[in-house]
C-alpha cells in the first residue's frame, strides 16, 4: 500500500470539495465548517494476547458531520490505519449518505493492525476494548458502525454485544451489518457489490455499451470485489481478472468465478489457483488490462497518474473508497474515460445499512427481495441525480456526485443554522 504521507487522502477529499463549491458558486464561509471532521478519537487498544504478553494497538473513530442525521461509517482493521486516512473515510461517509439521500452524516473508525496475525480469541477481545473505548459517542442515535476493511458480521456481533453490556439490554441498532441471528438485515453482506453490479448496468446502458459483449477486471476479492464478480457471473458477463492481496488471475475469455470463489474459501487468497488458460498479474497490470469496465475494489490510490495514462478500460466503477488519486482523475477525465466515482458506486452497503438500521428501530423485518428492490430504486435514483447534474454543468460525474453531495448537507446546515 502506498504511504498516506505521498497520497494524503484527506487532502485529495479536500480538493475535490474546493471544486464543488465552485461549480454551486458557494462562498468559503458556506461549507468552511465541513473541512474538519466534528470530532476526532484517538484510543490506546491494550489486548492480552493468547501468550500471555499485552500488545498495545492504536485506533481511531471520527466523526465528520452530523448535520443531516446520526453518523455512519464502517470500521477497518488494517496495517496502513492512520488518523488521516480515517478522517477522509468519515467525510466520503458524509457525501455517501448524501449522495444517496439518506438521513445520516459521516464516520469512520479504524486499528492500526494487521488481524490476520491475530487468533479469533485475540481479535474479540481487541474488538471489545476498542468499542468500549469509544463507546462514550456511539449510539442508534449518534453513530452507528458497520463492517469495512478486514471486519465482518461476527465483528458487528461483539461491537453490538459489548455495547449492549455496558446499556443493560440489548440494543441492535448501535452496529449494521451484524449477524442476521441478533438483528442483521438480509441482503446486507452483499449489497456493496450488488450496488456496484446496478450502477455498472445502468452506465453501460447509459453509454450503449453490450455488457454481454464486455470484458470486466476487478482489483480486490473481499466483501465487495468478491461478490461483485460473483454477481457479475451469474449474469452471464465476462469476469476476465480478479485479485486480492496477493496478486491476481487472468483469462481474455473469462475466469470460473464460482469456481474461483469455492478455492478463496478454502485457502483464503485467491493465489494458487490454476486453471486452463488462466495466468498471473499483479495488482497493477490487473489495472491496466484491455478491458471495456474496470472495478477498483479493494484500497485506496491504487489508480495514480502513472497508472491512469496507461488505463485502457473505457468505464471505471469504483469499488473501493478512494482508489484513485486526484491526479489520475484528471488524466482520465481528459482521455474519456467515464468513471463512476466510490461515493455512489459503492453507497449501496450504506443503504442497505439505512434499511437494516430502520428495521431494527421499528423491530420489524423485511425479506431479501423488497430489500434488493428498494436497494435498486434508491441506487438508480441517485446515479440519474448525479448523471444530470454532471452533464448540466458539463463536469465528471465525480464532480456531479459532490455536487449533489455538497449541496445537500449545505442546505441542512443553513436550516439548522449555527450553534450557538
Ligand atoms: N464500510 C462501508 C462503506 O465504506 C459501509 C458503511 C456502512 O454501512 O455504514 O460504505
Amino acid at each position: 500500500m502506498i504511504k498516506s504521507e505521498v497520497y494524503d487522502p484527506y487532502q485529495n477529499m479536500l480538493d475535490v470539495l474546493d471544486e464543488a463549491a465552485r461549480i454551486l458558486s458557494y462562498e468559503p464561509n458556506d461549507y468552511l465548517a465541513l473541512k474538519y471532521p466534528e470530532r476526532e478519537l484517538t484510543v490506546a487498544v491494550p489486548v492480552e494476547m493468547d501468550d500471555g504478553n499485552i500488545q498495545v494497538f492504536t485506533g481511531y473513530r471520527v466523526q465528520h458531520s452530523s448535520s443531516r442525521g446520526p453518523c455512519k461509517g464502517g470500521i477497518r482493521y488494517h496495517p496502513g490505519v492512520d488518523l488521516n486516512e480515517v478522517k477522509a473515510l468519515s467525510a466520503w461517509m458524509t457525501w455517501k449518505c448524501a449522495v444517496v439521500n439518506i438521513p445520516y452524516g459521516g464516520a469512520k473508525g479504524g486499528i492500526r493492525v494487521d488481524p490476520s496475525k491475530l487468533s479469533q480469541n485475540e481479535l474479540e477481545r481487541m474488538t471489545r476494548r476498542y468499542t468500549a473505548a469509544i463507546l462514550p459517542i456511539l449510539g442508534p442515535e449518534r453513530d452507528i458502525p458497520a463492517p469495512d476493511v478486514n471486519t465482518n458480521a461476527s465483528v458487528m456481533g461483539w461491537i453490538m454485544d459489548t455495547y449492549s453490556m455496558f446499556k443493560g439490554y440489548a440494543v441492535p441498532g448501535v452496529v449494521t451489518g451484524k449477524p442476521i441471528e441478533i438483528g442483521g438485515s438480509l441482503g446486507r453482506k452483499e449489497a456493496t457489490g450488488r450496488g456496484v453490479t446496478i450502477v455498472t448496468d445502468e452506465i453501460a446502458f447509459r453509454k450503449s455499451i453490450d455488457m454481454q459483449k464486455s470484458s470486466i477486471a476487478i482489483q480486490g476479492f473481499g466483501n465487495v470485489g468478491g461478490t461483485a464478480a460473483r454477481l457479475f457471473y451469474e449474469k452471464g458477463y465476462r469476469v476476465v481478472a480478479v485479485s486480492d492481496v496477493n496478486g491476481g488471475l487472468y483469462n481474455p475469455n473469462g475466469l470460473n468465478i464460482a469456481d474461483i470463489s469455492n478455492y478463496a474459501q478454502q485457502s483464503g487468497t485467491i493465489k494458487g489457483y490454476s486453471a486452463k488458460g488462466v495466468t498471473e498479474v499483479t495488482n497493477n497490470e490487473l489495472l491496466l488490462l484491455p478491458v471495456d469496465v474496470l472495478v477498483p475494489s479493494a484500497m485506496e490510490n491504487q489508480i495514480t497518474e502513472e497508472i491512469a495514462r496507461d488505463i485502457k478500460a473505457k468505464i471505471i466503477v469504483e469499488g473501493a473508497n478512494g482508489p484513485t488519486t486526484v491526479e489520475a482523475d484528471k488524466i482520465l477525465y481528459e482521455n474519456g474515460v467515464t468513471l463512476v466515482p466510490d461515493i455512489l458506486a459503492n453507497a449501496g452497503g450504506v443503504v442497505v445499512s439505512y434499511f437494516e438500521w430502520v428495521q431494527n428501530l421499528q423491530a420489524i423485518f423485511w425479506d431479501e427481495h423488497e430489500i434488493n428492490s428498494m436497494l435498486k430504486k434508491i441506487m438508480l435514483r441517485s446515479f440519474d441525480e448525479v448523471y444530470n447534474i454532471s452533464k448540466q454543468n458539463n463536469v465528471s460525474l465525480r464532480m456531479g456526485a459532490y455536487v449533489l453531495a455538497l449541496d445537500r448537507v449545505v442546505k441542512a446546515k443553513k436550516i439548522r443554522g449555527m450553534f450557538p
